[in-house]
């Protein structure tokens, strides 16, 4: 095996091109390296740093939209124009995630979701214009309001409703019992004009004419709040400070132009809603830009696990006891998943600005959340158990990163939820394929592809079967639980795969061996605990089982050679006030403290 000189490479900050950092970042990055380095930039400049601990949680709760307009001033075009542009939205999202955790908090409701909702779905009359003039600057906050605090069951089956009232020009929205309140969405700031978009049950005459979404110009500048609303703030979260409301709708106007319905249905001259899409499915056209957050969500919280890892093995470079194989093993598992979830959601992100391809978006997403946030969330706690008390401490971004995946896998759609969802398209899962995929597959993910063929057949056979009759397969309770088995299977194989064709493509031979590794790694790490469920299914002979973990152990050291490289690779900057994110965290706390070396007493 070649190696490089790491010398010179450092990894934290590295903005030099070594070709393997450079082969390594091309994966993580694609065309986009520059726009990410602006964004961040710019992040930088915002100054979202951990508040002291004199800031109350309120307090906190308004960092983020009170950053927004300087954050849309500085990126130079109105949020309407950033909301459409898949990378930079992205690498706004992503940089955030690193370098400005209280910033993330709004920018998904705003731009992905109440933005595009709006573009997407609006009949861009004087009224939707209105509403995006006001979000355009950032003083107005996008809000989608979904979520019932009675469960929205799929999504379908709301409980708010909304209903015609022609002398008002318009419908009104209804929560008809404490379950059909609209709940956690960011709304209870007295302080802060907003633009909600909110789902609900179109009701005419009593009859469901599907979930549609209804764009209200929610408080005004003066602070003013629409009348037919009742907020109730709810409780703090423990990081990740956001204003979550419960909201009451007891009447709320919205006009008929704020009726978000698309292309796909409008009105006739009786003003009855009329739509050739069967009405159950209304909802997923309704909420159509939730997947444009999710995709965002899911890989802002991979780049927050990588600044993480970066972090993490920097730091641990430096303390005596850094050359330990056993924080080593759980640092190159963290930078494996992480650097292979990374470039998974670079490429899905590629194919989602790709106006020539239109992929089944909703499903690549409903696979890609649960992954990402879930191997992140794995992978900043590991990172921060490394970094021990110095990972706990606030400067070092990771309780407010950890506490924003935690988050993170919850919003806009729970991973379980999601997973399950996803499981019921099984055999659409097996056909999901990354452009450029190798004809030939190494063994190790030949065995996951042939798991993810087992359990998609399994479920196939189990359709029409009632939840009682259906025999769980493998460690599965139910249907339920098989399906989500079969979505994350389908993501570990595409972001193994994903890290095999960073191997083919990368520009630097050192750069393919080690996103090799990064593959097997993963894919072996996979396997290794799931060997019961192969061997029982003769897909696991023991020969097979001593070459997963010989194969583990050999592709492991690898990367531990290679750590900084990879490390490197995820473009991390030096973070503001945090020692573990300093090239020396010894000289970092000696310029926070001021107690330069001059300043120690030392006995006579
Ligand atoms: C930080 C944060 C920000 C948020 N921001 C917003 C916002 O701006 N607007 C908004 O509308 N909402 C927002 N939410 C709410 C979020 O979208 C919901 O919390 C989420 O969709 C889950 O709904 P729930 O909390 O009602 O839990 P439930 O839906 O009751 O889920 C409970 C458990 O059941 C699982 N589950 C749910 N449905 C199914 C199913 N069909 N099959 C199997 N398992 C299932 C879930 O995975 C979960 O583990 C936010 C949440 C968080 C944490």
């Amino acid at each position: 095996m070649t190696t490089t000189t790491t010398v010179l490479i450092t990894h934290i900050g590295y903005r030099d091109e070594d070709p393997t950092v450079t082969g390594l970042r091309g994966a993580l990055f694609g065309d986009h390296l520059g726009t990410h380095r602006a964004a961040m930039d710019i992040m930088l400049r915002l100054g979202d740093v951990a508040p002291d601990g004199d800031v109350t949680y309120r307090e906190e709760t308004r960092i983020g939209s009170a950053l927004l307009p300087r954050l849309i001033a500085d990126l130079g075009l109105p949020a309407r124009k950033i909301a459409q542009d898949v990378h930079l939205r992205g690498a706004v999202c992503d940089s955030a995630a690193v370098a400005a955790t209280h910033v993330l908090t709004v920018l998904n409701g705003h731009f992905a979701l109440t933005c595009r909702a709006l573009l997407e779905l609006g009949n861009g009359s004087d009224y939707v214009q209105a509403c995006l003039a006001d979000l355009d600057s950032g003083r107005t906050l996008g809000v989608f309001a979904h979520t019932e605090l009675g469960g929205t069951n799929g999504g379908a089956d709301l409980q708010v409703v909304a209903v015609r009232d022609c002398a008002a020009g318009g419908y009104r929205l209804y929560s008809s019992s404490i379950e059909a309140v609209k709940a956690m969405a960011n709304l209870a700031d007295p302080d802060v004009p907003a633009v909600a978009v909110f789902t609900a049950c179109l009701e005419e005459d009593g009859e469901d004419k599907g979930v549609l979404a209804f764009a209200s110009r929610f408080r005004s500048a003066d602070g003013v709040l629409a009348e037919g609303v009742e907020i109730y703030t709810l409780s703090p979260k423990l990081g990740s400070a956001m204003p979550h409301a419960l909201i009451k709708l007891n009447g709320l106007l919205v006009p008929e132009d704020g009726v978000l319905c698309g292309d796909w249905g409008g009105f006739d001259d009786a003003g009855a809603f009329v739509s050739e899409v069967p009405v159950r499915q209304r909802f997923q056209h309704t909420v159509g830009p939730l997947i444009h957050g999710r995709l965002d969500l899911g890989i802002a919280m991979n780049r927050s696990a990588g600044a993480g890892a970066a972090a993490a093995v920097g730091f641990t470079g430096q303390r005596p006891h850094g050359d330990s194989d056993a924080l080593q093993r759980d640092l190159v598992t963290a930078v494996a998943d992480t650097f292979a979830c990374g470039v998974l959601g670079r490429m899905v992100r590629d194919t989602a600005a790709d106006p020539d391809i239109q992929p089944p978006l909703g499903l690549w997403v409903m696979v890609l959340k649960p992954l990402l946030t879930t191997l992140a969330q794995d992978a900043l706690i590991v990172c921060r158990e490394r970094l021990a008390s110095h990972g706990i401490l606030r400067c070092n971004y990771l309780p407010d990163a950890i506490a924003n995946v935690f988050g993170g896998k919850t919003a806009e759609g729970d991973t379980l939820a999601l997973q399950v969802a996803a499981g019921r398209y099984a055999k659409a899962l097996c056909l999901l394929t990354l452009p450029e995929t190798p004809a030939e597959k190494p063994w190790w993910l030949e065995m996951i592809t042939a798991r993810e063929g087992h359990l998609a057949t399994d479920l196939y056979l189990a359709t029409g079967i009632g939840r009682d009759e259906y025999e769980p397969d493998g460690d599965a309770v139910g249907l339920d639980s098989a399906r989500a088995d079969m979505a994350h299977t389908t993501g570990i194989r595409l972001a193994v795969t994903a890290a095999l064709i960073a191997a083919d493509q990368a520009t630097d031979p050192h750069a393919a061996t080690v996103a090799y590794s990064v593959a097997a790694v993963v894919a072996l790490g996979y396997l290794a605990p799931r060997g019961t469920w192969f061997q029982r299914r003769g897909l696991q002979s023991d020969q097979r089982a001593a070459e997963i973990e010989t194969g583990l152990l050999r592709h492991r050291r690898i990367l531990l050679e290679n750590l900084t490289f990879l490390a490197a690779a995820f473009d991390v900057p030096q973070l503001p006030g945090a020692p573990v994110f300093a090239l020396d965290y010894r000289q970092a706390f000696s310029e926070i403290t001021g107690w330069g070396p001059d300043s120690f007493v030392r006995p006579r």
